[in-house]
Order: C-alpha cells, then sequence, then structure tokens
C-alpha cells in the first residue's frame, strides 16, 4: 500500500503566523503601505502551510467599488481567511462594515474575513455564517 501526504513547504522568508488571524492582521498592515491603497481595495488571502499561517502577496484594485482578484495557493495549502482593505474613498457607506458582498464570499468559502478600515487603522472581523461582523480585532498605531 502507497499513502501520500500532500504537504504544503512554506517559502524561504515567508512570514509565519500561529493564527490566521494574526497572519491577516499582519497582512493588512502591509497592505496599507501598497502604492494607491490610499485609494483603492488591497486584498489577499490567509492560508495554512503545515503547523503555519501565512500571506499572500496583495492586489490592489483600480475601482472605486472593489474588485475581482485570483491567487494560486500553494500545493497542499488550505484558505484559512481573507482580507482587504476599507479606504473611505472606496466605502461610502460605514467604512467599518462589511459589505453584503464581503459577507457572502466568507460564508461561501467558509472562512473569517477580515477589513482595515483605513481612516480609524482599525482591522475587524467577520465569522462567516451570519456570525457577529465588525468585531474589532487590533489597531494599528
Ligand atoms: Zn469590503
Amino acid at each position: 500500500m502507497a499513502s501520500v501526504i500532500i504537504a504544503c513547504i512554506l517559502a524561504a522568508g515567508a512570514p509565519a503566523f500561529d493564527t490566521a488571524e494574526a497572519a491577516a492582521i499582519a497582512g493588512l498592515r502591509e497592505s496599507a503601505t501598497l502604492p494607491r491603497s490610499q485609494s483603492f481595495e488591497a486584498a489577499g488571502i490567509v492560508y495554512r502551510c503545515g503547523d503555519a499561517y501565512t500571506y499572500s502577496d496583495q492586489k490592489v484594485g483600480n475601482d472605486r467599488f472593489g474588485f475581482k482578484y485570483s491567487v494560486r495557493l500553494p500545493d497542499g495549502a488550505i484558505l484559512a481567511a481573507l482580507f482587504h482593505t476599507h479606504p473611505h474613498q472606496v466605502t461610502e457607506a460605514d467604512p467599518t462594515k462589511f459589505s453584503p458582498d464581503d459577507m457572502a464570499q466568507a460564508d461561501k468559502l467558509g472562512v473569517p474575513s477580515y477589513i482595515l478600515v483605513v481612516r480609524y487603522r482599525e482591522v475587524r472581523r467577520y465569522s462567516f455564517g451570519g456570525k457577529a461582523s465588525g468585531v474589532l480585532v487590533g489597531r494599528f498605531k
């Protein structure tokens, strides 16, 4: 009998975290530094690779009302969370709120979603499945 385990191997130098939430917060911290991220949404994903969580490269949109992006997971990696920014130029409504699309995406994928509210430098979580939305989980200095 041959049995195989498809293992994810974290890229050398990739940031590693103990929790998906820590990785999402670090990813959002990086998102806020990207060119154009003060005007447009930046987004990425968190995945589990072996025992560690890490975040993907981020994409910055070019439309006022969000954008679509794609990410390739490394072999064996497991999607663990989504994250994106809410620059106030994009979000005319309360930027601390997840949009219906934000929540639908997290529900569909079955993972929590995190937003950085750029104006307040706050990180907020939606725990998917209709659970509490907009829970404050971090604040940048
Ligand atoms: Zn959003």
